[in-house]
């Protein structure tokens, strides 16, 4: 039995997106792909509200995480975190020799903007990340107040991890003047995983031109060379499964509106943190709390891998808490394809099942 999914992804797919998986092959340097790729990435601006150039990459959202850091990094890069995925673009600056600091949060806790001004300040940084949208603890950043004050450096490459927002929540990267904004398929935009997007700046292209070691697969530079001097196509064979499925769903998305699918993400989030509050309590700072998930903060002590085990034979699936958090707080997605009555009716499974 399939079981619905209400995990931070993969999320479920639509029967005719999947179904755009099983197209037909293409050669992958024929007119046909560049074409694929130009409407995609024509799609993707509106979603991203950006003039900007789109990547793609074959690999998950990682990918692009790790390829920004060490692509447009000349100096030193400062990763700000207020999690697990905030720690992993850390992690991956170290793991490339790039020169690098990190600033955290305590896990519940949201980015200010006067930190990362104070941070910057210091003159030490060009490439600054920021988790749009932390799916360990359910937190979303302030990016407007944020990216005015990253707007004050302008020698900061401004990456953005937006893997679980994009999608399902209103980013607009030109305004915010966000260099490079990432995400990945599998999450709010309602596909299988196996393709990384994001949006690059002139601003990243010119850094990019002024790094040596740029690494080879998830060289941005390269990636984006492909674009401009092959007419929108990609240095190796892409996933075209990805991007018929990619450029079918984000008609479906431009059709339902921008605004009517973050509207519905907003009403998801509210009915889910209202039943929360009722039965437990919400783990993320009330000022930034996620519009995509909501980890909730285990006040009952109930055993959260038993519940899910139970759901499990009712056909439906939610997350444990991430890593150190797991039963101390479990995860409800509300993102992507999902409706209120889908998460209306694994609210009352859960009711159900816990007697409340
Ligand atoms: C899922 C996730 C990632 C990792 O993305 P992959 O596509 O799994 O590589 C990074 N950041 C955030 C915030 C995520 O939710």
């Amino acid at each position: 039995m399939h079981k619905k999914l209400f995990i931070p992804g993969p999320v479920d797919v639509r029967t005719d997106v999947l179904q755009k998986m099983a197209l037909p092959m293409i050669g992958h340097r024929s007119k046909d792909a560049s074409m694929l790729q130009h409407n995609i990435s024509d799609k993707l601006r509106k979603l991203f509200y950006t003039n900007n150039d789109i990547l793609l990459s074959t690999t998950s959202g990682s990918g692009l995480m790790e390829g920004a850091v060490r692509s447009c990094t000349m100096k030193r890069a400062v990763v700000f975190s207020v999690g697990a995925f905030g720690k992993r673009w850390f992690e991956m600056a170290q793991s490339n020799n790039i020169p690098s600091d990190i600033f955290e949060v305590e896990w519940g806790q949201a980015t200010r903007a006067q930190q990362v001004d104070e941070v910057l300040a210091s003159g030490k940084y060009d490439l600054i990340t920021i988790t749009h949208n932390e799916t360990s603890t359910g937190i979303m950043n302030p990016l407007e107040e944020i990216a005015e004050a990253v707007k004050k450096y302008p020698e900061v490459v401004f990456c953005v991890d937006a893997v679980s927002s994009a999608g399902g929540s209103k980013i607009e990267v030109d305004k915010l003047g966000i260099d490079i904004c990432i995400t990945s398929t599998q999450k709010a935009l309602g596909l299988p995983p196996g393709l990384a997007i994001c949006t690059f700046s002139e601003k990243a292209r010119h850094r990019a031109e002024q790094v040596p070691f740029r690494g080879y697969y998830l060289d941005l530079l390269q990636l984006y060379k492909y674009i401009l001097e092959k007419d929108y196509q990609y240095p190796s064979t892409p996933s075209l499964s990805h991007m018929f499925a990619l450029d079918y769903q984000l008609d479906n998305i431009l059709q339902e509106g921008l605004d009517s699918r973050f509207n519905r993400h907003i009403e998801l989030a509210e009915y889910v943190r209202t039943w929360t509050r009722k039965n437990f309590t919400i783990f993320a700072d009330k000022r930034y709390m996620s519009n995509t998930l909501t980890t909730i903060t285990n006040t009952r002590d109930i055993d959260v891998g038993a519940l899910n085990k139970e759901l499990g034979a009712r056909g439906f699936q939610i997350s444990n808490g991430y890593g150190k958090m797991k039963e101390k707080t479990f995860r409800i997605a509300h993102m992507a394809e999902c409706q209120l009555d889908d998460i209306k009716e694994l609210i009352d499974n859960i009711d159900d099942i816990l007697n409340l």
